[in-house]
């Protein structure tokens, strides 16, 4: 699971995150959603670890994220324990950010060699299984550049999973995609998300999607959680104001 205890981010003067706390059950699928600048892009960053909180504690799994224990006591993380740590947490972008100058295959098996230690013939045998899953056995030869958007975003997809992360981050994974292309990479990664163990935390603007992946959504305004839910009852009967508009703005 992942958890934020009273986590603080700022840029400048610019408090984004104020003591901001919320948990992830394990196996949980939790999508964020809320307005523009409130937030939800740097809860993602900070997991990812782009960026570095300014207070507070985040936790992923068992152990800290953003620190580490020395000597009884938590201190602030070293690069070796992120790097320790990424190991556990899969990403997938709005752009799809696949290597460019690397065929489908080379894609899929490059951090499961290099990173895990995995063997090239058990790296392949898992990227075949995978681009089976997401229905690209075909193109596993083909480079990026001769896939479509949503092609790419399905190696993506797969690419993440090869690491066999304990959590998955979704950050707007089809605002770059061709309207048509939307609806089937939704559909995967809600089969991904229902058949798996994987803990989910999603960022969309896409509310249909946010309702069809989530168990639990997060209003977010301003940093802080406005109201949150399972799905049937924030896209149903928001009981705050604020996720009323918002929701009437973008629905
Ligand atoms: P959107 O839906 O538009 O992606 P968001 O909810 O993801 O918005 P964030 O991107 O997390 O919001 O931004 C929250 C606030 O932090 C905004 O006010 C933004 O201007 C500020 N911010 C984010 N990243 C930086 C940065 N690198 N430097 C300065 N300010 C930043």
């Amino acid at each position: 699971g992942i958890r934020f205890e009273k986590v603080v981010k700022r840029f400048g003067g610019n408090v984004v995150l104020r003591e901001l706390d919320f948990t992830v059950a394990p196996g949980e699928r939790v999508t964020l959603i809320g307005p523009s600048g409130s937030g939800k892009t740097t809860i993602l960053r900070l997991l990812m670890t782009l960026e570095r909180v300014d207070g507070g504690i985040i936790r992923v799994g068992e152990r800290p994220l953003s620190h580490m224990e020395r000597g009884g006591r938590l201190v602030p993380a070293n690069e070796r324990h992120l790097h320790e740590m990424r190991k556990q947490i899969g990403m997938v972008f709005q752009q799809f950010n696949l290597f460019p100058n690397m065929n489908v295959l080379r894609n899929l098996t490059e951090g499961p060699v290099h990173v895990l230690g995995l063997s090239r013939d058990e790296a392949v045998e898992r990227a075949r299984g995978l681009l089976d899953m997401v229905g690209l056995a075909d193109k596993i030869e083909a480079h990026p550049s001769q896939l479509s958007g949503g092609q790419q975003q399905r190696v993506a997809i797969a690419r993440a999973l090869a690491m066999r992360p304990k959590v998955l981050l979704l950050d707007e994974v089809t605002s770059a995609l061709d309207p048509e292309l939307v609806v089937g990479v939704q559909d995967l990664l809600r089969d991904i998300a229902r058949q798996s163990d994987l803990t989910l935390l999603c960022v969309t603007h896409e509310m249909h999607f946010a309702r069809d992946i989530s168990d639990r959504v997060l209003m977010f305004d301003q940093g802080q959680i406005v109201e949150e839910g399972p799905p049937d009852q924030i896209f149903g009967e928001p009981r705050e104001q604020r996720t009323r508009d918002f929701l009437q703005a973008v629905l």
